[in-house]
């Protein structure tokens, strides 16, 4: 399988890692929406977050608990949590992950 987001994992391809558990990874975004902009994944292969969620709903709590762990280190005082799902939801990497974007005023709705 030819996933990029399995060949950070696995070393292959580097990344700005800013934290790492047994089953999770996080990394800077290549580019940042945001002034922070982290992508956390689960270090095995799910294409999405719905299948995510029936593979591994431990690990899918995991992603979020991180992600507030990270924006409270970061001294977020809000952020937005955001799954793409699909190529008409946003997706272009088909390993799941959670961004985690802050550190500016979010707009609502998204485009
Ligand atoms: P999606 O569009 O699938 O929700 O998000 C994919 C994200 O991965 C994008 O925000 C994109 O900037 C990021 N990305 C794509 N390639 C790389 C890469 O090689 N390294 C890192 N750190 N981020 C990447
Ligand atoms: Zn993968």
């Amino acid at each position: 399988m030819n996933c990029l987001f399995c060949a950070i994992v696995a070393g292959d391809i580097p990344a700005d890692k800013v934290a790492e558990s047994q089953n999770v990874l996080a990394f800077n975004d290549i580019n940042p929406q945001a002034p922070v902009h982290i992508l956390i994944i689960p270090k095995s292969h799910h294409e999405n977050v719905g299948e995510l969620s029936v593979a591994d709903p431990n690990c899918l709590t995991e992603l979020f608990t991180l992600a507030n762990q990270l924006a409270l280190e970061k001294g977020l005082t809000g952020y937005r949590t955001v799954f793409n799902t699909g190529v008409d939801g946003g997706q272009t990497v088909f390993h799941a992950h959670l961004h985690l974007i802050g550190g500016r005023a979010m707009h609502w709705p998204p485009g």
